[in-house]
């Protein structure tokens, strides 16, 4: 055997074991339905206990020290000045009144002073995260990681399979495969469905599990209540895609040492040795303009050209491979907000009737949720998002929900309330999938 085969061989064989769960941990998942998974959720919030840390105690505090952001809060009263030091490389994670907190590499902070931004409040990452959460918090184990969301798809698959499959849309830059659980009463994996379409995706950005909890709890409350007329009818009438962790590379690196690591983009290894491309500015619409940066280290980082990921590049070809998709959903956290297109422009979406009915369904989702609705730019403008290219490329009804909580970590114990609140909005919108000029 050739060494490169050999040694692909090896590798494959070391990224089976670091994702597989073994037969005793999957087998748990075997029955998996909506109560037992929030029954789980609760057992494990009760009984925290957690996995050994891949990393001592000195090496976790190693890495968060040589981490180059910092944690600061800078003055900005409108969208235009957010906007502005999104591009400056600011990861903003939180907008107030007068306002943001966020954080930025060192060399961006540079940059933020020299542009006249009023930086009120600045500390290294080491004790921005040393103050704000201690340690990993045991009971956040509750959340499910890779291996954990895999077995639970694959097991709400089995168990209906007579409506349901799982396949993978396309695999990451590490190699993970990105699970899709698609539920259709007539077609199955990639086949083709002229039934409308509708897309449920989590967790582009990393660090927000909670995005992955939604969606992994949609897809099991559909399967339990597959036999209420009200769901029967739209497993018989349309093709439902839930794709709920798009990044497990940085959502699994997010976890792996036994600390929060705030990891945002993907693991992509860029020219300058930083890591990562923000997936979520790098779909092709008005692409790298406003809201996000060219620096490698920024978090905002929109990559070198528009799909240059392989994690955005398998959502382009699942998205234009189904022209019968019509309704799409993003789960982000957190700002509890529903917001539509456009994200990279201050500019209305220009046709009426469109701009109508993201405005109807978005006000509805509003209500179900307690969140506000807003056109995305309101928040900031931000160029290269999903929603914007799901509705430029291909008229698709695309919604970015931020949900709750006050930081990326709220704890497990807000998973239940998110999930059922946001449940009602999910059955909302598939009730529009079929028409969503309906009124
Ligand atoms: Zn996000």
């Amino acid at each position: 055997m050739k060494k490169a085969a050999s040694l692909f061989l090896a590798l494959s064989f070391l990224a089976l074991n670091l994702t597989a769960l073994d037969l005793k941990e999957a087998e748990k998942y075997k029955n998996s339905t909506f109560e037992k998974l929030i029954q789980d959720i609760q057992s494990r919030l009760d009984n925290p206990s957690l996995p050994e840390p891949e990393l001592s105690k000195e090496a976790q505090d190693d890495h968060l020290k040589s981490d180059p952001r910092n944690y600061l809060r800078v003055s900005a009263r409108d969208k235009k000045e957010r906007t502005k030091l999104l591009e400056l490389g600011m990861d903003i994670v939180e907008v107030r009144k007068d306002a943001v907190l966020g954080f930025a590499h060192y060399k961006d902070v540079q940059k933020i002073s020299e542009k006249d931004f009023l930086i009120l409040e600045k500390k290294t990452f080491y004790d921005w995260v040393m103050s704000a959460l201690k340690d990993f918090p045991a009971a956040d184990a509750a959340y499910h990681n890779y291996a954990e969301t895999q077995e639970t798809l694959k097991a709400l698959a089995a168990a209906n399979s007579d409506i349901a499959s799982f396949f993978s849309i396309g695999k990451t830059i590490e190699g993970r495969d990105i699970w899709c659980l698609r539920i259709n009463s007539s077609s199955k994996v990639a086949r083709k469905s002229s039934k409308p379409g509708a897309v449920f995706v989590g967790t582009h950005h990393a660090r927000e599990h909670l995005s992955n909890e939604v969606p992994l709890l949609f897809a099991a409350y559909l399967m339990d209540h597959r036999k209420d007329a009200e769901i029967k009818k739209y497993i018989e009438t349309l093709d439902i895609y839930i794709i709920p962790l798009f990044n497990p590379d940085g959502a699994e690196y997010d976890v792996a040492t036994g600390k929060y690591r705030w990891q945002r983009k993907n693991m992509r290894v860029n020219a300058d040795k930083s890591i990562g491309v923000d997936l979520n500015r790098n779909y092709d619409a008005t692409w790298c303009e406003s809201g996000s940066s060219h620096s490698s280290y920024s978090d905002t980082y929109c990559g070198t050209g528009p799909f240059s990921e392989p994690e955005s590049q398998a959502m382009k070809k699942f998205v234009e491979a189904r022209k019968n998709l019509k309704t799409l959903q993003s789960y982000h956290s957190y700002a509890s907000l529903i917001m539509y297109p456009w994200g990279g422009l201050y500019d209305p979406v220009p046709d009426e009737k469109d701009r109508a009915a993201f405005i109807k369904m978005a006000g509805k989702m509003g209500e179900l949720t307690g969140y506000e609705a807003i056109q995305s730019s309101d928040l900031y403008a931000a160029s290269g998002d999903t929603c914007d290219w799901a509705y430029a490329q291909a008229k698709i009804f695309a919604f970015t929900t931020e949900l709750e909580g006050s930081s990326f970590y709220p704890g497990a114990g807000i998973i239940k309330n998110t999930v059922e609140k946001n449940i009602k909005a999910a059955v909302y919108l598939l009730s529009m999938t079929a028409d969503p000029y309906k009124q």
